[in-house]
């Protein structure tokens, strides 16, 4: 599949490939996604979480660009009280995209997430507030981040709408078939996050946590690792070979860099095709659960 969008409703298209900026800092934000733009990316996901809004929006507001051509995704941080949060009820959700927007400086997002399924009942009612918030236009789409089929039924069963997306992580080394294939059932687009957990670059910089293991780096760093031979083969890099895995199974990306020219690699994903073979040898290398959230997998919430 190479659709450079995909549908979230009758209205809203999602750009397949976005810049992600989880642990970019607000200082650093500015510039970051002010690149982005001028290297092309027209869909950018912030997250209130990630403490970058103020800097994103400022990136969006001075680009230039008409505001309707730049995709824009937040996230609405739940809470969590196994953190000693408070979870967050139907209006303190409405607040809070109130107040993302607020540091954006925009009037809408393109699309606003739940971003981890904790507390589940107070899931039900934050899901409530998303709904309300599509309905006063302050968000065109919504839907839910690391969501699980199991989390999505409940919402199902208490009379509330489908999601429209569900962004997860998602490369070859958690492949997730299960979930994808629940998605895809429902007309859910699947939204791919850390796609290029198999680089060994891969949140190389200090302080940048991940769950990933000294095994999993081994193999990041094989000299026959064969995502290396595949970037040879098409001429490309190792990160667009993992970045067009994700597209070809018709999953919208979010790669984060920092670095001009990864940012302008990131973005050419079209102009090659991994062939049925390679895909094939991919198929067979799910090792199953993700590596994102050194700590609180929010998967494997209630
Ligand atoms: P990612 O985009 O998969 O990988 C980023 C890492 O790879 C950085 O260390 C980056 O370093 C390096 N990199 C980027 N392009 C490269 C290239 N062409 N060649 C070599 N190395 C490259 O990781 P991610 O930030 O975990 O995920 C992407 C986005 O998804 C996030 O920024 C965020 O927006 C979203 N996300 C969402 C969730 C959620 O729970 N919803 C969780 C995680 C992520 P440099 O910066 O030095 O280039």
């Amino acid at each position: 599949m190479t659709a450079q969008s995909l549908p979230l409703n009758d209205t809203t298209q999602l750009p397949t490939i976005g810049f992600g900026t989880y642990l970019i800092s607000d200082e650093d934000a500015y510039d970051a996604v002010l690149a982005a733009l001028r290297a092309g990316y027209r869909h950018i996901d912030t997250a209130e979480a990630y403490g970058n809004e103020t800097g994103v929006g400022r990136a969006i507001r001075d680009s230039g660009l008409p505001r309707g051509d730049i995709f824009v995704t937040t996230k609405l941080w739940p809470g969590n009280a196994a953190w000693g949060q408070p979870p967050k009820d139907r209006d303190a959700t409405i607040a809070s995209l109130e107040a993302s927007l607020e540091r954006l400086g925009l009037d809408y997002v393109d699309l606003y997430l739940i971003h981890a399924p904790y507390d589940p009942a107070d899931r039900l009612a934050q899901w409530e507030g998303m709904v309300e918030l599509k309905r006063r236009g302050l968000t065109r789409a919504i839907g839910v981040s690391n969501f699980t089929g199991a989390h999505i039924d409940a919402l199902v069963a208490a009379g509330l709408p489908l999601p429209e997306a569900d962004q997860i992580e998602l490369h070859p080394w958690s492949q997730k078939p299960e979930l994808v294939r629940y998605l895809r059932d429902r007309g859910i687009t699947p939204i791919a996050y850390s796609s290029l957990v198999p680089l060994s670059t891969w949140r190389a910089a200090p302080g940048h946590d991940s769950a990933k293991t000294d095994g999993m780096q081994a193999d990041s760093e094989r000299a026959d690792s064969p995502f290396r031979r595949m970037a040879a083969e098409h001429g490309v890099s190792e990160a667009q070979v993992l970045l067009r895995w994700a597209t070809q199974q018709g999953y919208a990306v979010l790669p984060k860099s920092m670095n001009p020219e990864r940012m302008a690699q990131n973005l050419d994903l079209f102009s090659f095709t991994l062939t049925e073979a390679e895909l094939a040898e991919i198929a067979t290398m799910d090792r199953g659960g993700g590596v994102a959230w050194p700590v609180g997998d929010p998967t494997l919430a209630d």
